[in-house]
């Protein structure tokens, strides 16, 4: 993930080629172990899953899946999210949005109502191919790395290389 102190290296994250690559791999190799495995910040890889699961005829629920068919892609302002020492809100630890600070505003109102928050709820407001995806619920791209690499978090996911069928909003 390209951000913070790995800005920098930027030039170093593989391609959206090989991240399809190496997300292939993890589906096939989950089946061979009983660990449960986990693609951290790879929200594309539940797209994958979903993909290669009906190519394979294996319904995606908990008991062939686990917590991968019950969660979602990127959680970051949905499901969770990151507070500072100093009380600063953020989506998560690789995306600096000001989400308000809990010392100076209740935490519910700040999770119900901080505007970057609704926008992460809401993928009818993001961008590029990942505004009219329909694996948007499921994955939803990783906004870091839109924000990073794109400058603005509600950009298309920079490293998926899918191409959606549905058509672009109007
Ligand atoms: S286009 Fe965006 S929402 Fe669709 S699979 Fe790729 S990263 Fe996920």
């Amino acid at each position: 993930m390209p951000t913070g102190r790995a800005e920098e290296l930027g030039a170093q994250v593989i391609s959206a080629e090989e991240y399809e690559d190496v997300l292939n791999w993890f589906y096939d190799f989950q089946k061979t172990t009983d660990m449960q495995l986990k693609a951290t910040c790879a929200p594309h890889y539940h797209r994958i899953l979903r993909q290669r699961a009906k190519e394979d005829g294996i319904p995606v629920n908990f008991e062939n899946f686990g917590l991968d068919a019950v969660s979602r892609g990127c959680l970051g302002g949905v499901g969770f999210c990151f507070i500072s020492h100093r009380g600063q809100v953020q989506p998560c630890g690789y995306l600096e949005l000001d989400c308000g600070n809990v010392l100076e505003t209740p935490f519910p109102e700040l999770w119900r109502n901080t505007q970057h928050f609704r926008n992460l709820r809401n993928p009818e407001v993001y961008e590029g191919k990942c505004g009219h995806c329909e694996y948007e619920r499921v994955c939803g791209g990783c906004r870091a790395r839109a924000q990073t690499m794109k400058g603005n978090y509600l950009e298309e996911e920079p490293l998926c290389s899918y191409q959606p069928k549905k058509q672009p909003r109007k």
